[in-house]
């Protein structure tokens, strides 16, 4: 059977026996270990030399770590320029937090270019080239124009965006172009993938051909939807370890009694942030049976820090939780607990499930993994309420959830209102239904299926 090369913009640190952090990293790490492969990407290091050599390889147990460092420009160039910079913004609809720079888009280029010069060195006639994400749209032409003629598939974790929205990066068409180069592309929803085939049939004059394959820039390739799932009873089995449950029983304790509003997400605009906490601030103010009653804590490790949007965020979210926890907190309570740090994903399960409400409110999301871990956390007898964005991949799928549109602060205000007076039995039902979906689009199901497309593809 021929190999597995998984490449990924970074590749995780894993140790064997130790579990792995984030949807990718378990589900790749899973198929890898199974039958063994290839994880390739960039070290985390940044080099102060122009060139830089690949790492030597390093194997855990049957998988094999290959890395590459980036130097200092590619680094300003690729990952905070243009993937950061611009993609990340223009893929979650942020357009005017977006900013375009055709040196950047080289340097992106030529960093894919770099990736797909050292994978080149290693790879075998068969192997299976399974590339992640928006760091990487370029992987597959560079491969491909230096004769690699290899199956390549790509899964985008993030959305894909209406034409419109997309056209606003200049190099648009070089992007997409690009792209058709694989054979596979996978997107996290129908609607991603239909922003995509809308795409190539009206702006890149191609064609659809039936069995979601299309016809663009004389290729044919193949689009399907494999939504990111988790491990549903290994999350509940987690949620439950006493050794993962110090923290929660701590906060439990600290609690006394109050019910818990939780939210957990990177520091991102994305995510919503500011509009959650102003909705918050409307519940306090729409509601004042809740004060003294209620705790809503944000845990948000700061990421990508070292770009400028993202100080500003934090800036901006200090304020605001400053701000309304002065205006609300009495001297025995104070309502929002705002968290800038980051947790073991261990810790994180138990304190899902002390939660009555998870509020998972971004902006746009290519999937949102907190909101189907905080449902499979959940204990099914006295199981939590989820309050989600219509504009999360996840809503596609938990259509049991509270759903809410993030920009609707009143809206939200109103769901935590409906979320927190819940009975026990519409809780049961709704978590049911969610635990089904979730069952059915697991972490491994999204593995299995695209690999099976990407080895029944071009080959
Ligand atoms: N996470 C974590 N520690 C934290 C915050 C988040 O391990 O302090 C994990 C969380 O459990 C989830 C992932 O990070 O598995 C975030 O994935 P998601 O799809 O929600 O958002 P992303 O960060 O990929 O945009």
């Amino acid at each position: 059977m021929s190999r597995l090369v998984v490449v990924s913009n970074r590749v995780a640190p894993i140790t064997e026996g130790e579990p792995a952090a984030g949807g990718l990293a378990v589900g790749v790490l899973d198929a890898l270990r199974a039958d063994g492969g290839v994880w390739f990407g960039w070290s985390g290091q940044v080099s102060n030399d122009a060139e830089t050599l690949p790492n030597p390889g390093r194997d855990v147990g049957r998988i094999t770590l290959r890395t590459i460092d980036l130097s200092r420009r590619d680094y300003d160039e690729f990952y905070r320029g243009f993937a950061n910079g611009t993609l990340w913004p223009v893929l979650h609809y942020q357009m005017g937090l977006a900013r375009f720079d055709w040196g950047e888009f080289a340097g992106y280029r030529r960093v894919n270019a770099l990736f797909a010069c050292s994978l080149h060195a290693v790879l075998r006639p068969d192997d299976l080239i399974w590339a992640h994400d928006y760091h990487l749209l370029g992987l597959a032409e560079a491969l491909r124009e230096a004769g690699v003629g290899n199956r390549m598939g790509l899964f985008l974790h993030t959305p894909f965006p209406e034409p419109g929205v997309l056209m606003t990066v200049p190099a648009h068409a070089e992007v997409v172009r690009a792209m058709a180069a694989y054979d596979v592309i996978g997107f996290q929803t129908e609607p991603d993938r239909s922003a995509f085939t809308d795409y190539i049939v009206r702006q890149a004059g191609g064609e659809a051909l039936g069995g979601n394959r299309l016809r663009a820039f004389g290729r044919i390739f193949a689009t399907g939807v494999y939504p990111i799932g988790v491990h549903v009873d290994e999350v509940r089995a987690e949620a439950e370890l006493p050794a993962n449950r110090r923290q929660a029983l701590r906060l439990r304790t600290n609690l006394h009694g109050r019910s818990l509003i939780l939210s957990v997400d990177r520091l991102d605009y994305a995510k919503g942030l500011r509009q959650r906490f102003v909705a918050f601030e409307r519940f306090l103010a729409d509601t004042p049976a809740a004060h003294g009653q209620v705790i809503f804590m944000q845990i948000a490790p700061p990421s990508r820090s070292d770009i400028q949007t993202y100080r500003e965020i934090r800036h901006e979210l200090e304020a605001e939780a400053g701000r309304i926890n002065g205006r609300f907190a009495d001297v025995d309570w104070v309502p929002l607990r705002y968290l800038n740090r980051s947790f073991p994903r261990a810790a994180l399960m138990p304190l899902y499930a002390e939660a009555r409400v998870g509020l998972v409110t971004p902006l746009r999301d290519g999937m949102n993994l907190v909101a189907k871990e905080y449902v499979a956390a959940q204990d099914p007898e006295d199981p939590g309420v989820l309050v989600l964005s219509q504009f999360a991949g996840a809503a596609r799928e938990l259509t049991a959830a509270l759903i809410v549109n993030p920009y609707d602060e009143a809206g939200i205000a109103g769901a935590l209102d409906q979320a927190l007076a819940m009975s026990i039995e519409e809780r049961r039902g709704r978590h049911a239904a969610m635990l089904d979906v979730l069952r059915a689009n697991s972490l491994d199901a999204w593995r299995d299926r695209f690999i099976a497309d990407l080895r029944a593809a071009g080959g």
